[in-house]
Protein backbone atom coordinates (compact mmCIF):
# COMPACT_ATOMS: atom_id res chain seq x y z
CA UNK A 1 0.00 0.00 0.00
CA UNK A 2 1.39 3.17 -0.80
CA UNK A 3 1.46 5.60 2.78
CA UNK A 4 1.01 9.14 2.74
CA UNK A 5 2.92 9.88 5.07
CA UNK A 6 0.33 11.44 6.73
CA UNK A 7 -3.36 12.09 7.94
CA UNK A 8 -6.53 13.65 7.50
CA UNK A 9 -6.68 16.93 8.86
CA UNK A 10 -4.56 19.06 10.76
CA UNK A 11 -2.59 21.98 10.67
CA UNK A 12 0.88 24.06 10.22
CA UNK A 13 0.70 26.45 13.44
CA UNK A 14 4.29 28.30 13.64
CA UNK A 15 6.78 26.19 14.70
CA UNK A 16 9.02 28.15 17.09
CA UNK A 17 11.54 25.15 17.16
CA UNK A 18 14.45 27.36 15.82
CA UNK A 19 15.30 28.38 19.53
CA UNK A 20 16.54 25.08 20.84
CA UNK A 21 16.82 22.75 18.43
CA UNK A 22 20.48 22.52 17.44
CA UNK A 23 21.32 22.89 20.89
CA UNK A 24 22.71 20.18 22.66
CA UNK A 25 21.72 19.17 25.89
CA UNK A 26 23.24 20.79 29.01
CA UNK A 27 22.47 18.70 32.35
CA UNK A 28 21.38 21.12 35.04
CA UNK A 29 23.31 21.28 38.68
CA UNK A 30 21.59 19.25 41.08
CA UNK A 31 18.88 21.58 42.53
CA UNK A 32 18.71 22.24 46.75
CA UNK A 33 15.35 20.73 46.81
CA UNK A 34 13.08 18.62 44.45
CA UNK A 35 9.19 17.66 45.02
CA UNK A 36 8.15 14.65 44.20
CA UNK A 37 4.72 13.74 43.08
CA UNK A 38 3.67 10.29 44.10
CA UNK A 39 0.91 10.62 41.09
CA UNK A 40 3.06 11.26 37.79
CA UNK A 41 1.37 8.41 35.50
CA UNK A 42 -2.34 7.66 34.42
CA UNK A 43 -3.85 5.07 36.86
CA UNK A 44 -3.22 4.64 40.52
CA UNK A 45 -1.27 7.09 42.63
CA UNK A 46 2.26 5.38 44.58
CA UNK A 47 1.84 5.05 48.30
CA UNK A 48 4.49 7.06 49.59
CA UNK A 49 6.64 4.60 51.69
CA UNK A 50 9.25 7.22 53.32
CA UNK A 51 8.46 9.76 55.99
CA UNK A 52 9.49 13.57 57.26
CA UNK A 53 12.91 12.78 58.80
CA UNK A 54 14.60 10.10 56.85
CA UNK A 55 17.53 10.25 54.49
CA UNK A 56 17.05 8.91 51.25
CA UNK A 57 19.64 8.18 48.28
CA UNK A 58 19.16 8.99 44.76
CA UNK A 59 17.82 6.27 43.31
CA UNK A 60 15.57 4.81 46.07
CA UNK A 61 11.92 4.09 46.04
CA UNK A 62 10.17 6.49 48.06
CA UNK A 63 6.63 5.41 47.09
CA UNK A 64 5.22 1.84 45.52
CA UNK A 65 2.58 0.96 43.20
CA UNK A 66 -0.20 -0.83 45.29
CA UNK A 67 -1.93 -1.44 41.50
CA UNK A 68 -1.18 -3.51 38.27
CA UNK A 69 -1.39 0.03 36.34
CA UNK A 70 0.59 2.54 38.53
CA UNK A 71 4.34 2.84 39.09
CA UNK A 72 7.10 4.14 42.14
CA UNK A 73 8.80 6.87 42.58
CA UNK A 74 12.48 7.75 43.69
CA UNK A 75 14.13 9.93 45.10
CA UNK A 76 15.84 12.01 42.53
CA UNK A 77 18.90 13.38 45.38
CA UNK A 78 20.64 12.53 48.16
CA UNK A 79 19.03 14.10 51.18
CA UNK A 80 16.59 14.21 53.89
CA UNK A 81 12.78 14.33 53.66
CA UNK A 82 11.44 17.49 54.56
CA UNK A 83 7.62 16.57 54.26
CA UNK A 84 5.16 14.75 52.57
CA UNK A 85 2.23 16.86 52.04
CA UNK A 86 0.25 17.97 48.97
CA UNK A 87 2.12 20.26 46.65
CA UNK A 88 1.20 21.97 43.16
CA UNK A 89 0.89 19.67 40.41
CA UNK A 90 1.84 20.73 37.08
CA UNK A 91 -1.34 19.18 36.00
CA UNK A 92 -3.48 20.81 37.92
CA UNK A 93 -4.48 20.23 41.50
CA UNK A 94 -2.53 19.92 44.04
CA UNK A 95 -0.93 15.74 44.75
CA UNK A 96 0.78 14.33 47.55
CA UNK A 97 4.38 14.84 47.20
CA UNK A 98 7.64 13.71 48.59
CA UNK A 99 9.99 16.83 49.76
CA UNK A 100 13.39 15.86 49.91
CA UNK A 101 16.12 18.36 50.88
CA UNK A 102 19.78 17.57 48.97
CA UNK A 103 22.36 17.12 51.19
CA UNK A 104 25.44 15.94 49.43
CA UNK A 105 26.24 14.90 45.82
CA UNK A 106 24.61 11.37 44.72
CA UNK A 107 24.92 8.63 47.42
CA UNK A 108 23.34 5.95 44.87
CA UNK A 109 20.92 3.48 46.25
CA UNK A 110 22.69 0.99 43.74
CA UNK A 111 25.09 0.84 41.61
CA UNK A 112 23.79 1.47 37.98
CA UNK A 113 26.81 1.39 36.41
CA UNK A 114 26.65 -2.67 36.08
CA UNK A 115 25.47 -3.52 32.14
CA UNK A 116 23.16 -6.74 31.94
CA UNK A 117 22.46 -7.87 28.66
CA UNK A 118 18.57 -8.53 27.98
CA UNK A 119 20.16 -12.19 26.32
CA UNK A 120 20.08 -12.92 30.24
CA UNK A 121 16.60 -11.72 30.98
CA UNK A 122 13.29 -13.71 30.31
CA UNK A 123 10.65 -10.89 29.03
CA UNK A 124 8.79 -10.97 32.85
CA UNK A 125 12.40 -10.18 34.22
CA UNK A 126 12.66 -7.02 31.68
CA UNK A 127 8.52 -5.86 32.46
CA UNK A 128 9.09 -6.13 35.98
CA UNK A 129 12.36 -4.10 35.70
CA UNK A 130 10.62 -1.29 33.67
CA UNK A 131 7.67 -1.33 36.07
CA UNK A 132 10.27 -0.94 39.10
CA UNK A 133 12.17 1.96 37.14
CA UNK A 134 8.35 3.60 37.38
CA UNK A 135 8.48 4.31 33.91
CA UNK A 136 5.32 5.95 32.39
CA UNK A 137 5.03 7.63 28.76
CA UNK A 138 7.63 9.91 28.34
CA UNK A 139 6.02 12.16 25.39
CA UNK A 140 3.39 13.42 27.80
CA UNK A 141 0.99 10.57 28.56
CA UNK A 142 2.24 8.85 31.47
CA UNK A 143 0.68 5.55 30.72
CA UNK A 144 2.33 3.31 32.59
CA UNK A 145 4.85 1.07 29.95
CA UNK A 146 4.93 -1.82 31.67
CA UNK A 147 1.01 -2.03 31.53
CA UNK A 148 1.15 -1.13 27.78
CA UNK A 149 3.75 -3.94 26.85
CA UNK A 150 1.22 -6.50 28.72
CA UNK A 151 -1.60 -6.53 25.75
CA UNK A 152 -4.30 -8.77 26.87
CA UNK A 153 -5.38 -11.82 25.65
CA UNK A 154 -6.44 -12.14 22.17
CA UNK A 155 -4.80 -9.15 21.42
CA UNK A 156 -2.08 -9.24 18.93
CA UNK A 157 0.34 -6.83 18.26
CA UNK A 158 2.39 -7.30 15.01
CA UNK A 159 4.13 -3.91 14.41
CA UNK A 160 6.12 -1.59 17.16
CA UNK A 161 5.83 2.28 15.90
CA UNK A 162 8.72 4.48 17.99
CA UNK A 163 7.16 7.84 18.17
CA UNK A 164 9.72 10.80 17.29
CA UNK A 165 7.14 12.93 15.72
CA UNK A 166 7.82 15.57 18.31
CA UNK A 167 5.10 17.59 16.39
CA UNK A 168 4.35 19.89 19.33
CA UNK A 169 5.95 23.20 18.60
CA UNK A 170 8.62 24.81 20.36
CA UNK A 171 9.60 21.48 22.00
CA UNK A 172 12.66 19.62 20.98
CA UNK A 173 14.09 17.50 23.72
CA UNK A 174 13.26 13.88 21.80
CA UNK A 175 14.69 15.43 18.80
CA UNK A 176 17.84 16.14 20.85
CA UNK A 177 17.77 12.77 22.29
CA UNK A 178 17.72 11.09 19.30
CA UNK A 179 20.37 13.24 17.74
CA UNK A 180 22.88 12.35 20.75
CA UNK A 181 21.97 9.36 21.99
CA UNK A 182 20.77 6.89 19.16
CA UNK A 183 22.57 3.82 20.09
CA UNK A 184 21.08 3.98 23.24
CA UNK A 185 17.51 4.67 21.83
CA UNK A 186 17.88 2.05 19.36
CA UNK A 187 19.08 -0.24 22.23
CA UNK A 188 15.39 0.76 24.62
CA UNK A 189 14.03 -0.37 20.83
CA UNK A 190 15.39 -3.68 20.79
CA UNK A 191 14.46 -4.31 24.06
CA UNK A 192 10.82 -3.15 23.51
CA UNK A 193 10.57 -5.32 20.22
CA UNK A 194 11.76 -8.46 22.33
CA UNK A 195 9.14 -7.86 24.77
CA UNK A 196 5.93 -7.69 22.13
CA UNK A 197 7.75 -9.96 19.75
CA UNK A 198 6.76 -8.20 16.67
CA UNK A 199 8.85 -8.70 13.34
CA UNK A 200 8.27 -4.95 11.98
CA UNK A 201 9.45 -1.90 13.68
CA UNK A 202 8.87 1.64 12.53
CA UNK A 203 10.10 4.96 13.95
CA UNK A 204 8.27 7.57 12.80
CA UNK A 205 10.20 11.14 12.23
CA UNK A 206 8.88 14.41 11.13
CA UNK A 207 10.89 15.67 8.09
CA UNK A 208 12.28 18.69 10.16
CA UNK A 209 14.42 16.80 11.71
CA UNK A 210 16.67 15.85 8.97
CA UNK A 211 19.70 15.34 11.53
CA UNK A 212 17.67 13.12 13.33
CA UNK A 213 16.52 10.88 10.42
CA UNK A 214 20.25 10.63 9.00
CA UNK A 215 21.68 9.60 12.26
CA UNK A 216 18.60 6.96 12.82
CA UNK A 217 18.67 5.62 8.79
CA UNK A 218 22.47 5.06 9.24
CA UNK A 219 22.64 3.18 12.90
CA UNK A 220 20.02 0.97 11.32
CA UNK A 221 21.62 -0.05 8.47
CA UNK A 222 22.42 -4.11 9.24
CA UNK A 223 19.33 -4.19 11.68
CA UNK A 224 16.78 -6.24 9.98
CA UNK A 225 12.90 -5.15 10.42
CA UNK A 226 13.53 -1.66 11.58
CA UNK A 227 12.81 0.75 9.35
CA UNK A 228 12.89 5.40 9.68
CA UNK A 229 9.55 6.49 8.41
CA UNK A 230 10.31 10.57 7.73
CA UNK A 231 6.53 11.73 7.85
CA UNK A 232 5.11 15.13 7.04
CA UNK A 233 5.77 18.13 8.76
CA UNK A 234 2.07 18.38 10.33
CA UNK A 235 0.20 19.08 13.92
CA UNK A 236 -0.60 16.74 15.51
CA UNK A 237 1.18 14.31 13.29
CA UNK A 238 2.68 12.69 17.03
CA UNK A 239 -1.13 11.76 18.44
CA UNK A 240 -1.11 7.74 18.32
CA UNK A 241 -3.89 7.29 16.01
CA UNK A 242 -2.13 9.85 13.70
CA UNK A 243 1.21 8.23 13.88
CA UNK A 244 -1.00 4.62 13.06
CA UNK A 245 -2.73 6.23 10.25
CA UNK A 246 0.69 7.69 8.55
CA UNK A 247 2.79 4.96 9.03
CA UNK A 248 0.51 2.32 8.81
CA UNK A 249 -2.62 3.35 6.57
CA UNK A 250 -4.69 1.79 9.91
CA UNK A 251 -7.43 3.57 11.28
CA UNK A 252 -7.87 3.11 15.18
CA UNK A 253 -11.88 2.71 15.70
CA UNK A 254 -13.30 5.24 17.86
CA UNK A 255 -13.16 4.66 21.58
CA UNK A 256 -10.30 1.95 20.65
CA UNK A 257 -6.96 1.44 21.20
CA UNK A 258 -3.67 0.86 19.23
CA UNK A 259 -3.79 -2.59 19.86
CA UNK A 260 -7.00 -2.69 18.00
CA UNK A 261 -5.51 -2.81 14.64
CA UNK A 262 -2.25 -4.57 16.00
CA UNK A 263 0.31 -1.46 16.99
CA UNK A 264 1.75 -0.86 19.95
CA UNK A 265 3.22 3.14 19.77
CA UNK A 266 5.92 4.45 22.06
CA UNK A 267 7.89 7.58 22.43
CA UNK A 268 11.50 7.95 21.71
CA UNK A 269 12.06 9.42 25.35
CA UNK A 270 10.53 6.09 26.51
CA UNK A 271 12.72 4.15 24.54
CA UNK A 272 15.46 5.67 26.15
CA UNK A 273 14.19 5.53 29.56
CA UNK A 274 13.83 1.13 29.00
CA UNK A 275 17.11 0.87 27.94
CA UNK A 276 18.85 2.52 31.18
CA UNK A 277 16.31 0.70 33.21
CA UNK A 278 16.72 -2.67 31.81
CA UNK A 279 20.45 -2.50 31.03
CA UNK A 280 21.24 -1.07 34.27
CA UNK A 281 18.36 -1.22 36.71
CA UNK A 282 18.35 2.39 36.97
CA UNK A 283 15.08 3.91 38.39
CA UNK A 284 13.69 7.28 36.37
CA UNK A 285 14.93 9.96 38.08
CA UNK A 286 16.06 12.18 35.14
CA UNK A 287 14.63 13.29 32.19
CA UNK A 288 15.26 16.18 29.19
CA UNK A 289 13.30 19.26 29.22
CA UNK A 290 13.28 21.66 26.53
CA UNK A 291 13.00 25.44 28.40
CA UNK A 292 12.52 27.71 25.59
CA UNK A 293 10.32 30.23 23.87
CA UNK A 294 9.80 34.73 23.61
CA UNK A 295 9.95 34.89 27.03
CA UNK A 296 13.16 32.72 28.02
CA UNK A 297 16.49 34.72 27.80
CA UNK A 298 18.28 31.64 26.26
CA UNK A 299 16.70 28.78 25.33
CA UNK A 300 17.57 25.11 26.17
CA UNK A 301 17.54 21.60 26.39
CA UNK A 302 18.41 20.55 29.50
CA UNK A 303 18.91 17.10 31.57
CA UNK A 304 17.40 17.71 34.94
CA UNK A 305 16.55 15.22 37.81
CA UNK A 306 12.71 14.80 38.37
CA UNK A 307 11.10 16.87 40.87
CA UNK A 308 12.86 20.27 40.16
CA UNK A 309 11.42 23.39 40.15
CA UNK A 310 10.36 25.37 36.80
CA UNK A 311 11.64 28.01 38.56
CA UNK A 312 15.01 26.73 38.91
CA UNK A 313 15.41 25.49 35.35
CA UNK A 314 13.88 28.87 34.02
CA UNK A 315 16.86 30.67 36.03
CA UNK A 316 19.35 28.37 34.56
CA UNK A 317 18.42 29.25 31.57
CA UNK A 318 19.44 32.91 32.45
CA UNK A 319 15.55 34.00 33.43
CA UNK A 320 12.73 35.66 31.85
CA UNK A 321 12.55 37.84 29.46
CA UNK A 322 10.93 41.34 29.92
CA UNK A 323 7.78 40.93 28.58
CA UNK A 324 7.67 37.13 29.80
CA UNK A 325 3.92 36.47 30.80
CA UNK A 326 2.33 33.35 30.93
CA UNK A 327 4.39 29.70 31.54
CA UNK A 328 3.70 26.02 30.34
CA UNK A 329 3.97 22.77 31.16
CA UNK A 330 4.28 21.52 27.52
CA UNK A 331 3.80 23.25 24.26
CA UNK A 332 1.30 25.64 22.77
CA UNK A 333 -0.71 23.59 21.54
CA UNK A 334 -1.48 20.71 24.13
CA UNK A 335 0.33 22.34 27.03
CA UNK A 336 -1.19 23.75 30.32
CA UNK A 337 -0.60 27.11 31.50
CA UNK A 338 0.67 27.59 34.96
CA UNK A 339 -0.16 29.69 37.89
CA UNK A 340 3.48 30.25 38.56
CA UNK A 341 6.94 28.73 38.24
CA UNK A 342 6.47 26.90 41.35
CA UNK A 343 5.55 23.58 40.14
CA UNK A 344 8.11 20.64 39.66
CA UNK A 345 9.58 18.81 36.24
CA UNK A 346 7.41 15.29 36.36
CA UNK A 347 8.43 12.02 33.93
CA UNK A 348 6.08 14.04 31.40
CA UNK A 349 7.65 17.10 31.09
CA UNK A 350 9.02 17.45 27.93
CA UNK A 351 8.73 20.85 27.94
CA UNK A 352 8.67 24.45 30.03
CA UNK A 353 7.61 27.05 27.56
CA UNK A 354 7.12 30.82 28.25
CA UNK A 355 5.22 33.15 26.30
CA UNK A 356 4.96 37.07 26.19
CA UNK A 357 2.34 38.88 27.10
CA UNK A 358 0.98 39.32 23.29
CA UNK A 359 1.29 35.73 22.15
CA UNK A 360 -0.43 34.90 25.61
CA UNK A 361 -3.61 36.70 25.58
CA UNK A 362 -6.68 34.30 24.64
CA UNK A 363 -8.12 36.07 22.04
CA UNK A 364 -11.57 38.38 22.62
CA UNK A 365 -14.34 35.45 20.72
CA UNK A 366 -16.54 36.18 17.84
CA UNK A 367 -19.54 34.95 16.61
CA UNK A 368 -19.43 31.55 15.13
CA UNK A 369 -19.64 32.27 11.13
CA UNK A 370 -20.09 28.72 10.16
CA UNK A 371 -16.89 28.61 8.03
CA UNK A 372 -16.40 24.87 8.59
CA UNK A 373 -12.64 25.52 8.95
CA UNK A 374 -12.20 23.67 12.36
CA UNK A 375 -14.57 20.57 11.23
CA UNK A 376 -11.90 20.25 8.06
CA UNK A 377 -8.63 20.18 10.52
CA UNK A 378 -9.97 17.96 12.84
CA UNK A 379 -7.84 14.92 12.81
CA UNK A 380 -10.53 12.96 14.63
CA UNK A 381 -13.20 13.90 12.26
CA UNK A 382 -15.47 15.85 14.84
CA UNK A 383 -17.75 18.44 14.38
CA UNK A 384 -15.84 20.92 16.67
CA UNK A 385 -18.39 23.72 16.52
CA UNK A 386 -21.37 21.99 17.34
CA UNK A 387 -20.14 19.87 20.32
CA UNK A 388 -18.51 23.17 21.70
CA UNK A 389 -22.00 25.23 21.19
CA UNK A 390 -23.60 22.22 22.86
CA UNK A 391 -21.52 22.33 25.60
CA UNK A 392 -21.88 26.34 25.91
CA UNK A 393 -25.79 25.27 25.93
CA UNK A 394 -25.35 23.08 28.86
CA UNK A 395 -26.57 19.96 26.52
CA UNK A 396 -23.72 17.60 27.44
CA UNK A 397 -25.38 14.49 26.10
CA UNK A 398 -25.41 16.35 22.56
CA UNK A 399 -21.85 16.95 22.79
CA UNK A 400 -21.11 13.20 24.25
CA UNK A 401 -23.03 11.61 20.87
CA UNK A 402 -21.17 13.78 19.20
CA UNK A 403 -18.32 12.11 20.07
CA UNK A 404 -17.22 14.49 23.28
CA UNK A 405 -14.66 12.02 24.69
CA UNK A 406 -13.14 11.45 21.22
CA UNK A 407 -11.62 14.90 21.26
CA UNK A 408 -7.72 14.30 22.28
CA UNK A 409 -7.86 18.22 22.73
CA UNK A 410 -5.15 18.98 19.90
CA UNK A 411 -6.56 22.34 19.67
CA UNK A 412 -5.48 22.42 16.30
CA UNK A 413 -9.64 23.55 15.60
CA UNK A 414 -9.10 26.74 18.17
CA UNK A 415 -5.85 27.36 16.74
CA UNK A 416 -7.63 27.56 13.15
CA UNK A 417 -10.78 29.27 14.03
CA UNK A 418 -11.06 32.37 12.17
CA UNK A 419 -13.36 33.71 14.70
CA UNK A 420 -11.34 32.75 17.58
CA UNK A 421 -13.88 30.22 19.24
CA UNK A 422 -12.56 28.89 22.77
CA UNK A 423 -13.26 25.52 21.25
CA UNK A 424 -11.00 22.80 23.02
CA UNK A 425 -11.73 25.06 26.37
CA UNK A 426 -15.51 24.74 25.48
CA UNK A 427 -14.63 20.76 24.90
CA UNK A 428 -12.44 20.65 28.07
CA UNK A 429 -15.04 21.47 30.43
CA UNK A 430 -17.74 19.81 28.75
CA UNK A 431 -15.71 16.45 29.30
CA UNK A 432 -15.67 17.65 33.26
CA UNK A 433 -19.21 18.18 32.93
CA UNK A 434 -19.92 15.07 31.70
CA UNK A 435 -17.91 12.89 34.26
CA UNK A 436 -19.47 15.13 37.15
CA UNK A 437 -23.10 13.94 35.55
CA UNK A 438 -22.24 10.28 35.21
CA UNK A 439 -19.09 9.18 36.72
CA UNK A 440 -19.68 10.45 40.14
CA UNK A 441 -21.71 7.36 41.23
CA UNK A 442 -18.79 5.35 40.39
S1 LIG B 1 -12.23 18.77 18.32
FE1 LIG B 1 -10.60 17.95 19.58
S2 LIG B 1 -9.52 16.52 18.27
FE2 LIG B 1 -10.73 17.85 16.93
S3 LIG B 1 -9.35 19.52 16.39
FE3 LIG B 1 -10.50 20.19 18.17
S4 LIG B 1 -9.21 19.67 19.90
FE4 LIG B 1 -8.45 18.47 18.15
S1 LIG C 1 -13.82 27.50 12.51
FE1 LIG C 1 -14.77 28.84 14.02
S2 LIG C 1 -16.07 30.18 12.83
FE2 LIG C 1 -15.56 28.45 11.51
S3 LIG C 1 -17.22 26.96 11.87
FE3 LIG C 1 -15.63 26.45 13.28
S4 LIG C 1 -16.20 27.54 15.15
FE4 LIG C 1 -17.34 28.49 13.49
Amino acid sequence: MLLKKSFKGGAHPPEGKHYSEHKPIETAPLPDTVVIPVQQHIGAPAEPIVKKGDYVKTGQPISKAVKFVSVPCHASVTGTITAVEKRPHPLGAKVLSVVIKREEEDQWFEDYSKATSIDDLSVDEIKNRIQNAGIAGMGGAAFPTHVKLSPPDGKTIDILIINGVECEPYLTSDHRLMVEKPDEVLKGIQILQKIVNVQKVIIGIEKNKPDAIKILKDKISGLKNISVLPLNVKYPQGAEKQLIKASTGREVPSGGLPMDVGALVHNVGTAFAVYEAVTFNKPLIERIVTVTGEGIKEPKNVKVRIGTSFKYLVDFCNGYTENASKIINGGPMMGIAQKNDDVPVIKGTSGILVLEKKQADLPEEQPCISCARCVDVCPMKLLPSHIATYVEHDLIDDAYKLGLFDCMECGTCSFICPSKRHLVQYIKYGKSQWNKKYRKAD
